[in-house]
């Protein structure tokens, strides 16, 4: 295979992913996204298993076996994972991934550092490594080590089965804690700059230790309500980590797909911070939940009265009005309710009322949670809106019904300056004239504050799960 073939065929694969990156913007065009994303994956890794080949008899036969190997393992273990994994695992499965994307980065590096000639660059075993790919493996080794630590932290908290402390959601802090950091995170790079001037290889793995180190650290004062942020912000790095080590093997296809990877999670990390009305550069420097889980702690004590209802007195107020807006949120994607839903609205409409869904940016427990989950039940596209396109609809709207939703629709946000959520923007829901709110009990959602909205005039409780009150509904409004 020609170089210059290599070079067409990873530029057909670059714009594969820009076009998947496109497609998964939204989701009517999420399906093509993901097909693209496919076919320039398997573009990729086949030009890629041919240029093993063209670097030589020695290195193709010895080390094709260790490839087809770890693409079988690793494909067939990839597969098994994402057809396993239930949405609200999600965040988990990623943080997971990018865990292995940082390990994937160290050990290429430590291997080019070792080895340099077997991977092209240098000529022969003992020739110096020049200063500028010494830069680029330490960056990239530096990336890698800090995304896989932090990730596994991640990985931990999210998943909740641990009894490790490390793994637990609530922050973990110290006093220093931010100076000690700041302290490791200068070591880090000191150490980085004296491999990079002396190729001193002692200096480079005092440097991974430290990153590996500052990986862990950088997320343990994180509290669980911030995790996935957090796990967006490691996707950012994991596309980093590649793309400096795309440019020590000179490899094109590394450093296109590393940088939109790159790009697109830092992106994505800012859009979730501005919903969440959090400051992106307190993600990037870590502690950054530790308020929003010190107002989980106050929140939910209190034992207030609020009204409350079944499922046929939600389903006459429903069948009564004109126009209903739906506010899904993670209660309703954990009870696995949204075909149910889909039904009601179904009913609903054909009684001639106005069904819309509102869909909050950070509902559920990662971005566009909410709308796989009312896609997956196909839910049409017209009928769901955006917090911004549906937030001026509340204060002429009938009945709102909240599903298995409570941060996404608190007003304290707007009202509290001093509640953790305070100026995270809001699905006005307590604007319409009557809110239905189901969730299984009083207690507080993710960032763990008791809702004003529930103990409104105007709100109706129906507590249970979200499957079983909607399919109620369903019946009542037949
Ligand atoms: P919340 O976590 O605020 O609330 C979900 C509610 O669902 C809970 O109060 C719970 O109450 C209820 N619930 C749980 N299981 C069921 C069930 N089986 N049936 C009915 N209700 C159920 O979810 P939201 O979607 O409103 O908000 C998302 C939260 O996640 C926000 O705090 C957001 O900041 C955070 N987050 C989201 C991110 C994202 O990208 N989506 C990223 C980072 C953070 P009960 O136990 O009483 O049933």
């Amino acid at each position: 295979m020609s170089m210059n073939l290599v070079t067409l065929l990873y530029l057909i694969a670059s714009v594969c992913f820009i076009q998947a990156l496109k497609g998964l913007s939204h989701p009517t065009t999420s399906r093509r996204g993901n097909l693209f994303g496919m076919i320039g994956m398997a573009i990729a890794v086949f030009t890629t298993v041919a240029l093993v080949f063209k670097l030589g008899a020695e290195i193709a036969t010895a080390g094709i076996g260790y490839v087809i190997v770890g693409l079988l393992v690793g494909g067939t273990a990839g597969s098994i994972m994402a057809k396993r994994v239930e949405m609200t695992k999600m965040p988990e499965l990623v943080a997971f991934m990018h865990s292995m994307i940082g390990l994937a980065a160290v050990f290429i590096a430590i291997a080019a550092v070792v080895e340099p000639q077997s991977l092209g660059i240098v000529e022969h075993l003992g020739d110096t490594i020049p200063t500028g790919n010494r830069l680029e493996l330490f960056l990239g080794a530096a990336i890698g080590a800090i995304t896989f630590s932090g990730s596994v932290i991640a990985f931990g908290k999210l998943s909740g089965k641990y009894k490790f402390r490390l793994f637990q959601g609530a922050p973990v802090q110290f006093a220093g804690q931010h100076l000690l950091n700041l302290v490791i995170g200068l070591a880090t790079l000191g150490l980085g700059l004296l491999f990079m001037f002396t190729g001193n290889i002692g200096a480079f793995a005092m440097m991974l230790a430290l990153a590996f180190v500052l990986g862990v650290l950088i997320i343990i004062p994180i509290g669980g309500a911030d995790m996935p942020v957090v796990v967006s912000m490691l996707n950012s790095y994991s596309g980093w980590a590649a793309a400096g080590i795309g440019f020590s093997l000179n490899n094109s296809m590394l450093i296109i797909a590393g940088s939109l990877v790159g790009s697109s999670g830092a992106i994505l990390s800012y859009i979730m911070c501005k919903a969440m009305n959090r400051s992106f550069f307190n993600v990037i420097l870590g502690g950054f939940g530790a308020d929003a889980d010190a107002g989980a702690a106050s929140g939910s004590t209190e034992q207030r009265a609020v009204k409350s209802g079944s499922a046929d007195d939600a389903s006459f107020l429903l069948t009564n009005a004109d126009s209903v807006i739906i506010v899904p949120g993670y209660g309703l994607a954990v009870a696995r309710a949204q075909h149910a839903l889909m039904e009601l609205a179904e009913k609903l409409t054909h009684r001639g009322v106005t069904v819309k869904f509102a869909i909050h940016p950070v509902a559920g427990r990662m971005p566009g949670h909410m709308n796989v989950l009312l896609a997956e039940a196909e839910v049409p596209y017209e009928q769901v809106f955006e917090m911004e396109d549906i937030n001026s609809e509340f204060g002429q709207t009938d009945v709102v019904l909240v599903l298995g939703a409570n941060d996404v629709v608190n007003p304290a946000a707007k009202n509290d300056p001093k509640s953790p959520i305070a100026g995270m923007p809001i699905l006005e829901a307590y604007k319409a004239r009557t809110v239905i709110v189901n969730k299984r009990s009083m207690a507080s959602g993710y960032a763990g504050l008791d809702n004003e909205l529930f103990y409104l005039d105007k709100t109706m409780m129906v507590f249970g799960d979200a499957k079983k009150v909607i399919e109620d509904m369903v019946k009542a409004v037949e």
